[in-house]
């Protein structure tokens, strides 16, 4: 039997690349398309909301969670846990959505492994002076924080050799088209269409 199986989809980038702006347009524009949300430990930032952006739970709730083998990967990040829960995730996928794990390189290697077929996208920003500019333009973390995240900010970019795809963010609308582009290509193989348009197939091959 054909299956009618949506792609699992990696997506890193240095905090302030606009990642999850990138992701959110996307979205909004292709409800079809999930995004996995997250368990954390680290602290919700303004505007966020439980159960949205993140679960966000305790190092004690998340440890637990890990012993139980509820996580597809984990990583630390900024002293903080992150993980994607597997709860859901096979089955989001077999109902036939693309899904998006928004995680950082760590995560990646470990879904790489678990899950070979996974797709996997890295966003650049277009320089270090706009990545900076633009975690300060947030203005929701302390110098100290910033010049921080821009340290992790150059190593988490050397990751991006390992990524299927790659896009700058430069321009917004540009970097959202380049993201339609992955997602309306792999959506138009074949194996997919062959599944979505059977009707069509069998009319027209009689
Ligand atoms: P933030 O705290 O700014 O939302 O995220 C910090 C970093 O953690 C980002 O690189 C983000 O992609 C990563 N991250 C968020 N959720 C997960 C997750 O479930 N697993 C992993 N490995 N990284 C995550």
């Amino acid at each position: 039997m054909t299956q009618h199986t949506g792609t699992l989809y990696i997506i890193s980038a240095p905090s302030g690349a606009g990642k999850s702006s990138l992701v959110k347009a996307l979205t909004d524009a292709d409800p079809e398309i999930r995004v996995s949300v997250s368990h954390t430990t680290r602290a919700m930032r303004p505007g966020e909301v439980d159960g949205v952006n993140y679960h966000f739970v305790t190092r004690e709730e998340f440890v637990k969670m890990g012993e139980h083998g509820d996580f597809l990967e984990r990583a630390e990040v900024f002293g903080n846990f992150y993980g994607t829960s597997q709860s859901r995730l096979q089955q989001t996928l077999d109902e036939g959505h693309d899904l998006i794990l928004e995680i950082d390189w760590q995560g990646a290697e470990q879904v790489r492994k678990l899950m070979p077929q996974a797709r996997s996208i890295f966003i650049l920003p277009p320089s270090l002076q706009a990545l900076h500019q633009r975690l300060t333009n947030r203005g929701q973390d302390s110098d100290e924080i910033i010049d921080g995240r821009m340290r992790e900010a150059v190593s988490e970019m050397s990751h991006y050799v390992d990524y299927d795809y790659l896009i700058i963010n430069d321009d917004f609308a540009h970097a959202l088209d380049d993201l339609k582009a992955i997602f309306r290509a792999n959506q138009l193989q074949q194996k997919r269409q062959q599944v979505r348009f059977g009707k069509l197939l069998a009319e027209l091959l009689g």
